[in-house]
């Protein structure tokens, strides 16, 4: 713990006394730590593309501009890394204003088959690029209380990881499973894949903002360290919860539990 020490001098009649104030600041303290170790990350995080892409940009000025696969190359680079740096601005932003309450959900009745099935859409053609499978086992009729867009970003952020942290693996079957079904009064909606797994001792840290098991792989891959932090924050928003279990080598199943709405058969 930490303590602010104040000396006050009092006198008393002819004596003087030393009055001494203790104030614990413990928690300021913490919050100050905390304030500066989140400045401290963003700066690094957004240095890091803004470097690669001042170097490419440079190269490419002094560079014989007639070598056209070479020019194209590092502007794909500039191109990937400025989107990347956009994405975490977005990430950024979104955090905060899920965090202050500046979002409000936009309540309805959401059947979470519908989210899935909407996310496997979109990240198909990712999935295929990469060479991995999507399946799915969805009950229909599983209905949540919910913000429709805010749910297919929660699903959205895993499925992606997945099929990132699935790609890069080397052996195996490369599977990525989305599931819903309904357990004692929740709608879970859990996604299992068959990738690299996370190290026991980096589970308690996974949901925490920038935290990353591999930060150049994550990088690499267009990440950007945030997007389980806002999994946790929307899951918790709709009164719900994530957990994972994992073997490291061998997939991860994240699950996210919300209270029920209804179930219609
Ligand atoms: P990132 O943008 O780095 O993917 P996330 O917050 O989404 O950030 O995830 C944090 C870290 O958790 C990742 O960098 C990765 O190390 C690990 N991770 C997340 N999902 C998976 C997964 N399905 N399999 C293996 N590791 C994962």
């Amino acid at each position: 713990r930490f303590y602010e020490c104040k000396a006050i001098p009092v006198s008393y009649g002819e004596k003087i006394h030393c009055l001494l104030i203790l104030r614990d600041i413990t928690m300021e303290r913490n919050l100050e730590l905390m304030r500066r170790e989140f400045v401290s990350n963003v700066s690094h995080e957004l240095r890091t593309p803004l470097t690669s892409i001042h170097g490419y940009a440079e190269t490419l000025l002094e560079y014989d501009l007639s070598d056209e696969e070479t020019v194209r190359k590092f502007l794909r680079i500039i191109e990937g890394e400025s989107a990347r740096m956009t994405r975490l601005i977005n990430d950024l932003l979104d955090l905060e204003k899920l965090e202050a309450g500046d979002i409000q959900l936009v309540l309805e009745d959401v059947e979470l088959s519908e989210v899935g099935e909407y996310v496997i859409k979109i990240v198909s053609p990712l999935a295929e690029e990469l060479g991995v499978s999507i399946y799915e086992d969805m009950e229909r009729g599983v209905f949540v209380e919910g913000d429709f867009d805010r749910l297919v970003q929660l699903t959205l952020n895993l499925v992606d990881n997945a099929v990132k942290y699935t790609s890069v693996k080397e052996h195996g079957p490369k599977e990525v499973w989305i599931r819903v079904y309904t357990a004692n009064n929740y709608a879970v909606l859990e996604v299992e894949d068959t990738g690299i797994g996370i190290p026991e001792e980096a589970r308690k840290h996974i949901f925490e903002r920038f935290y990353r098991v591999d930060k150049a792989r994550s990088r690499k891959m267009g990440g950007t360290g945030l997007g389980l932090a806002i999994v946790k924050l929307i899951a918790e928003k709709h009164g719900g919860t994530v957990s994972l279990d994992s073997e490291f080598g061998n997939g991860t199943t994240f699950k996210v539990r919300l209270p029920l709405k209804k179930v219609i058969e």
